[in-house]
């Protein structure tokens, strides 16, 4: 396997050097969020008073926690470290759950992010000769802008489709040849049931790779939608509180994303005690963004469960890998007291080969008890066969899901196209259980 890189000296960096550079980062961004109203009192509670008292690489561990909350409440200019000159770019999250959160960038800032998804788009092999169709919402939402960039430094060919608009979709990567998606999980799955009935078939393309992220999928989604494309499938990994794309991104062996760690300081925690956890350890991915300078975040509880691989990649690449991400720490469901995370379920209906590319999870009340109903799509040959067949395909999901997730669901089995579709991120859990 041939192995590229776009800053093979940072990628390859030895560990001793990597905590030299960390320790000077964090330093520096400590300064920074001195500057800012929200960290200031904070970080001199904790005794840090200046950059000086960030003496050695552990001292990371005297600075505590951040969470959404505490974003919320800077809301929007307590994380603000830089003049508002100095400022090219904002972020802002939706505010539907809540107050919203913002995040400032400088040129540098956007210039470093460029760079990071650069370095994780040439690790997949990406070049100036790809095509590059980019489906990820632009606009507030970091997923479309992120990778824009990236994928502009190293030179692909770019086209900003946006989400949605899935025949337009089709019709581009047809008329350019379109060699690599970025796109959500549940969008390529939606795009592929619409090639046919679009006039465009699966040899009229030039695919090669799709980047998917922004929300959990499984192994087998993975899987299938390497199948079903006849590609490569790559998992990527941001969130707007850490810029966006390029956090995490696996390389040409797709085994874990590499975590850009001359950039990200990466921690897993427990997350009920805070507590470290070694490698290999499932918990909640600690964040620290050391070279943003517009808005410093340090030590940013990111709410999503992974775990750090052990071992070095055979790209040799030296920045550690994290899992994929396996749920977050609030959308665990507690059925009936057992914890459950959607993953979970989409994990087992994804590797039985009848069904199709859209399910959701409903929840209701029955009585005092938690009634779980999965919604799945079946393959429309399904329902020209006899009614025992479908019998028995319900039957199957409904024990595989049984024996996974302890919890004896409701299966209902519906034609191609039924159930609400996503062009961002996708909706999976419906949850009308009345919340005391
Ligand atoms: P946002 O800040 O709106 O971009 O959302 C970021 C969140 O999306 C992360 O904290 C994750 O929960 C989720 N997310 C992003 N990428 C992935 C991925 N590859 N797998 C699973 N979840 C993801
Ligand atoms: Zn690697």
């Amino acid at each position: 396997m041939e192995i590229n890189f776009w800053d093979k000296e940072i990628e390859t960096i030895d560990k001793a050097a990597l905590k030299v550079l960390q320790l000077k980062r964090l330093k520096e961004t400590v300064s920074c969020a001195l500057k800012t109203q929200f960290y200031k009192p904070r970080l001199k509670k904790a005794g840090i008073n200046s950059a000086d008292d960030i003496k050695h690489w552990e001292d990371y561990k005297k600075i505590p926690l951040t969470t959404k909350d505490d974003l919320r409440e800077c809301y929007p200019n307590g994380l603000l470290a830089v003049d508002m000159k100095d400022v090219v770019r904002l972020h802002t999250s939706s505010g539907t759950t809540g107050t919203p959160t913002v995040i400032y960038h400088t040129k540098n800032d956007i210039n470093h992010w460029a760079e990071l998804v650069a370095r994780s788009i040439v690790a997949t092999g990406a070049t100036n000769e790809d095509v590059f169709q980019n489906m990820m919402s632009y606009g507030m939402f970091t997923g479309g802008l992120g990778l824009h960039y990236g994928a502009e430094k190293v030179g692909l060919t770019v086209i900003p489709m946006g989400g949605g608009n899935t025949k337009r979709q089709i019709q581009l990567m047809k008329d350019f040849g379109s060699t690599i998606l970025h796109i959500t999980p549940s969008y390529i799955l939606h795009i592929h049931s619409k090639l046919g009935e679009s006039g465009v078939e699966l040899k009229d393309l030039r695919l090669r790779k799709a980047y998917l992220g922004a929300e959990p999928y499984s192994e087998n989604t993975r899987k299938k939608v390497e199948q079903l494309f006849k590609i490569d499938v790559y998992n990527s990994y941001g969130l707007s509180e850490m810029n966006g794309p390029g956090v995490g991104f696996e390389c040409a062996h797709k085994c874990g994303m590499h975590v850009w760690e001359d950039t990200y300081l990466l921690e897993v925690i427990d997350p009920k005690t805070g507590e470290s956890l070694g490698e290999d350890k499932e918990g909640e991915i600690v964040l620290t963004n050391l070279t943003r300078r517009a808005t410093p975040l340090l030590r940013y509880r990111t709410r999503d469960i992974a775990a750090i691989h052990k071992g070095l990649c055979g790209c040799k690449r030296t920045h550690r890998r994290i899992s994929r991400i396996l749920g977050r720490t609030d959308d665990m469901l507690i059925i009936n007291g057992v914890n459950v995370y959607p993953s979970q379920i989409e994990e087992v209906i994804m590797r039985i080969p009848q069904v199709g590319t859209n399910y959701q999870i409903y929840l209701e009340k029955e009585g005092t008890l938690d009634k779980l109903v999965v919604k799945v799509e079946i393959y429309s040959k399904m329902f020209s066969g006899n009614l025992a067949e479908i019998d028995a395909l319900k039957s199957r999901i409904v024990e595989e899901l049984r024996a996974s997730i302890i919890i004896h669901p409701a299966v209902e089995l519906h034609e191609p196209g039924s159930l609400p579709v996503f062009e961002g991120k996708a909706k999976r859990v419906v949850d009308n259980r009345v919340k005391l």
